[in-house]
């Protein structure tokens, strides 16, 4: 199994939103990724990052930084894999800056829970923003539904982390050589967020969203596993990015 992370742009918010109601009126650049595992049993996708016409047009007050380079079909491009190739795609959930190059994966079947994908299509009110790209989901594409935590090949598993979304998944992965990973999505943008167990400012639930940062260290002892929180530019620049990975 080797796992690439995806460099797929970046975007502005304020640090009251990483860190629930801290620091009012700081502004902070972060990285959304994807992660792509090549296994011997299929190719996966996690998180697909945003589509940038969208932010512009819905969002634009999120600043996004998007080269071409930094967008599905070219990240793997620098793998040499095509995006037809992929077998399944995964999104932590459905909000626009993890769901917008799922378009590109014409052939992927779509593993969500069905919670996940009702409230993305019938949001709540304050819920309407971050699901506002609903170009991952169109009618008789390839989907499959999940229920509770799931082995999606051998040493890689999802595991359910709502709070944040109400079908909010993490994923871990144990490839050959390499200290397990846990990819955390937005139920931890940020190691800060796990040190001080403070959720950020949007969320479903806040106490559901504690209840997953406790999941998350809980499944990361268990395995002796490396978290990889979602949006922190700093430890993201020092980690490999594609065409480099991890594993073997
Ligand atoms: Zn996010």
């Amino acid at each position: 199994m080797k796992i690439y992370l995806l460099d797929l742009g970046s975007l502005v918010i304020d640090r009251s939103d990483v860190l629930w109601h801290i620091d009012v009126g700081t502004a902070v650049r972060f990285p959304v990724y994807g992660v792509y595992v090549d296994h011997p049993e299929g190719k996966f996708i996690f998180d697909t990052g945003y589509d940038l016409d969208h932010v512009n047009k819905v969002l634009p007050f999120e600043l996004p930084e998007q080269t071409p380079e930094q967008t599905i079909p070219a990240q793997l491009a620098k793998i040499g894999v095509r995006p037809e190739e992929i077998n399944y795609v995964i999104n932590s959930h459905f909000h626009f800056d993890h769901v917008g190059g799922n378009r590109f994966l014409t052939n992927a079947t779509l593993l969500t829970s069905k919670l996940e994908l009702r409230s993305s299509l019938v949001p709540e009110p304050f819920e309407r923003l971050g699901y506002s790209d609903l170009s991952f989901y169109t009618r008789g594409m390839k989907v499959e539904y999940l229920e509770g935590d799931v082995e999606l090949a051998k040493g890689l598993s999802l595991f359910q982390t709502a709070g944040h979304t109400i079908g909010h998944l993490s994923m871990l992965a144990e490839p050959e050589g390499r200290r397990p990973m846990i990819f955390a999505g937005d139920a931890a943008y940020t190691y800060e967020t796990l040190d001080r167990m403070i959720i950020g400012g949007f969320h479903l639930d806040p106490i559901d969203s504690i209840s997953a940062l406790k999941r998350i260290k809980a499944v990361a002892k268990q395995h002796d596993a490396e978290i990889f929180p979602s949006h922190e530019m700093e430890p993201w620049l020092k980690w490999k990015h594609a065409p480099e990975f991890y594993g073997a």
